[in-house]
This record gives structure tokens, C-alpha cells and sequence, in this order.
């Protein structure tokens, strides 16, 4: 989607809770934009409105374009849950065999060993090199 095609997005989303609830604001909408892309602080209300207007300098951005596609799937009526799972990138691979629903709960991590490069999600907290530079223990 272009810029154009995002900003009239959230420009519909934004009309559709004001329909819903006159009282909605801003505001209310950029905590919600926030909540749903796990984002700490929410997007303040001059940010939403300069978005909208297409302020030079205030692009849809990646990440809000983002929180846009979940809270357009919420308004569809996917829960919230689920609107905020993210499909996995392509080149995913792993050493187990997985459900084809599985969520993965861990974050990715690079290795610590230079030169590996290899991301990977550990399997503890504490595991700081990928399972080709320090396999897995088993017991
Ligand atoms: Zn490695």
C-alpha cells in the first residue's frame, strides 16, 4: 500500500470508532495503534492528526502501517490476540518439527560468536551462541 491508500486506512479506521463511540479521539486511537504493535509509548495525538493530514516530515511509517493492518483486523472482528501475532519471515527454519498453528514465544537473537551471523531463538534465557557454534545439551 501507498501513502495515499495507508492515510485514507487510517483515516476510515479513526471515522469508523468515532461511528461507534463519539468520544474517541486521537488520542484514544494512537494508545490503540501503540497497544496493538507492543509499542511502550503510545503515538501522541499531534502526531496521528499531522499523519493524517500528511504533514511533510510525518510519513505512515513502517511500524504504524503496521498497527494499522492489526486494528483494521480487530475492527473485522479477529481477536486481539491474534491480530497481534506476526507471520513468520520467510528463510524461518527449525530443529524441531512444528505445529502448523505454533506460536513462537521467544525473540531472535544473533549469535555471540563473531563471524557466525547465524539468528536464532534460544530455548534459554541465558543462551548467547547459536546451536551450530554450541549445540544443545542433552541429557
Ligand atoms: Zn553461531
Amino acid at each position: 500500500m501507498d501513502q495515499d491508500q495507508l492515510r485514507h486506512m487510517l483515516a476510515a479506521l479513526v471515522a469508523e470508532h468515532k461511528a461507534l463511540d463519539p468520544a474517541y479521539s486521537y488520542s484514544r486511537f494512537g494508545a490503540d495503534l501503540a497497544r496493538m504493535i507492543g509499542r511502550k509509548e503510545p503515538y501522541k495525538k499531534q502526531y496521528i492528526a499531522n499523519v493524517l493530514k500528511g504533514v511533510k516530515g510525518y510519513p505512515v511509517s513502517g511500524e504504524l502501517a503496521d498497527g494499522l493492518q492489526r486494528l483494521g483486523a480487530v475492527q473485522d472482528g479477529m481477536d486481539e490476540f491474534q491480530a497481534g501475532l506476526r507471520q513468520l519471515p520467510a528463510g524461518v527454519q527449525s530443529m524441531t518439527p512444528l505445529h502448523p498453528n505454533s506460536v513462537i514465544m521467544g525473540a531472535s537473537r544473533l549469535c555471540a560468536k563473531p563471524g557466525c551471523g547465524l539468528w536464532f531463538v534460544p530455548n534459554s534465557p541465558s543462551r548467547r551462541y547459536c546451536p551450530r557454534c554450541r549445540p544443545p545439551r542433552h541429557t
